[in-house]
């Protein structure tokens, strides 16, 4: 862990004509970019900068770090994780001044565009700032091939079953929350009063069909998240879910572009999701912090799986904070475009590489083969970032409600008529057969 005399200062790591662009903002958080006509220095190179908002309910950056540094690192190998470092931000020299209300006009510039529940919120005067590495999609990327990447976000949330689940689930963690959610969206819109035009409808049944209809449906089961590595099936659902832009997956997908079935990227995405072993990596840590040694109130060793239900308010839970933090990550994938210039700039060229097309003569089998050569060596990168500290003592109640609700309404346990998806824990041996 760095101490405080060894983390750098921003402002002496800025050149003189420094400028600030929003890139984006969470509850707690703004993300900036740093403009400057020079080299960056070192430490800046392909970096955001993380600031904390003003009077935002959040750990301070020191102890993020520290946490970061010594609970959540030492889980995963090197390049597993979008790298964070601190830099120093709140003394009072004239040029410090600058950098925050340069970074204050970077928000107000955007303010119109900003989500309703943020617009007002503006950059902390705080002592520290977080230096992040840039996991946007780039023109081209570094690890070759050129064109345009994608970059692809999503929550991997419980890899393993919950703890506190049911013998009998037939939904693992992921698919019972999603089915609450979808469920609670599902009331309120019904207990809406009808449009004008639909006050002539006289069939509630039918009211509710076309409601359910509208309603965005879950995404992700994460089990077969996991399968993705041996099972064709599930990768072929994974992919489905996590390739499809359509606001239906945005709950715990984003995408910067659509990534049709069978493009380059497409077979990228399936190789990484085949090959991968930074989600196991994931899975193991989850899963260890959810069966640590628990001890009985009398103070006697006792070897118990622990869930949220299992820990007593008022106690340090710190397996659970960490399990929790690590099913809150976000996984960046940045997806390597076609090689070669951007497609605009391909135009009247033959046009994009990726595309089939029916001419099976001489040159075009050398240029399939070329591109598959060249396709072996280019690879996703993959890292997992927003890994905070949860703060347990604040959250445990909220997480024991939720738990006991997914428990006590059958959201684990209960089959539907019409189910829209199903969670791997339901399909039968028979569903998969052919893998
Ligand atoms: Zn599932």
């Amino acid at each position: 862990m760095s101490t405080p005399s060894t983390i750098p200062d921003l402002a002496a790591l800025l050149a003189d004509d420094f400028d600030f662009k929003f890139v984006g903002e969470g509850a707690a958080n703004i993300i900036f970019e740093i403009i400057q006509s020079q080299e960056p220095d070192p430490l800046l190179h392909d970096k955001l900068l993380r600031v904390p908002k003003a009077r935002a309910i959040a750990l301070d950056y020191l102890h993020v770090q520290e946490y970061w540094e010594s609970s959540v690192r030492p889980l995963f190998q090197d390049g597993d994780l979008v790298n964070q470092v601190l830099v120093h931000l709140g003394a009072c020299s004239a040029k410090q001044n600058l950098i925050i209300s340069r970074m204050q006009a970077a928000v107000s510039s955007v303010e119109p565009t900003r989500r309703k529940d943020f617009r007002g919120s503006t950059v902390g005067e705080t002592e520290y700032a977080m230096l992040v590495d840039d996991m946007r999609a780039a023109r081209s990327n570094i690890k070759g091939g050129g064109g345009f990447e994608i970059l692809l976000e999503f929550k991997p949330k419980w890899l393993t079953q919950s703890p506190d689940a049911p013998a009998n689930a037939i939904r693992c963690r992921n698919c019972a929350k999603e089915w609450l959610r979808y469920h609670d969206k599902l009331q309120k819109k019904l207990q809406k009063p009808p449009k004008l035009q639909q006050s002539f409808t006289p069939d509630d049944k039918l009211q509710r069909r076309q409601t359910q209809k509208a309603l965005p449906l879950p995404v992700l089961c994460t089990i077969d998240l996991l399968n993705s590595s041996s099972c064709i099936k599930a990768r072929e659902r994974v992919l489905s879910r996590l390739t499809d832009p359509s606001p239906t997956s945005r709950s715990t997908v984003a995408l910067t572009n659509a990534i049709p079935e069978g493009s380059r990227q497409w077979r990228l995405l399936s190789r990484w999701l085949e090959g991968n072993s930074l989600l196991k990596r994931l899975e193991l840590a989850q899963r260890a912090n959810d069966d640590p040694e628990h001890l009985d109130r009398n103070g006697r060793g006792k070897r118990k799986r622990g869930g949220c239900l299992t820990a007593l308010v008022g106690q340090e839970n710190p397996e659970l904070d960490l399990a929790m933090t690590l099913r809150d990550c976000t996984c960046f994938l940045r997806i390597p475009g076609p090689p070669g210039p951007p497609p605009l700039e391909r135009a009247g060229a033959g046009g994009p590489a990726e595309e089939d097309d029916d001419d099976d003569d001489e040159q075009g089998e050398a240029a399939a083969t070329e591109q598959d050569v060249e396709e072996e060596s280019v690879e996703v990168e993959a890292k997992l970032g927003d890994l905070d500290k949860k703060n347990g003592a604040a959250k445990l109640a909220t997480w024991q409600a939720l738990e006991r609700r997914l428990i006590d309404e059958g959201f684990y346990t209960k089959r539907r008529p019409r189910a829209e998806w199903t969670c791997a824990l339901e399909r039968t041996d028979e569903d998969e057969d052919e893998d």
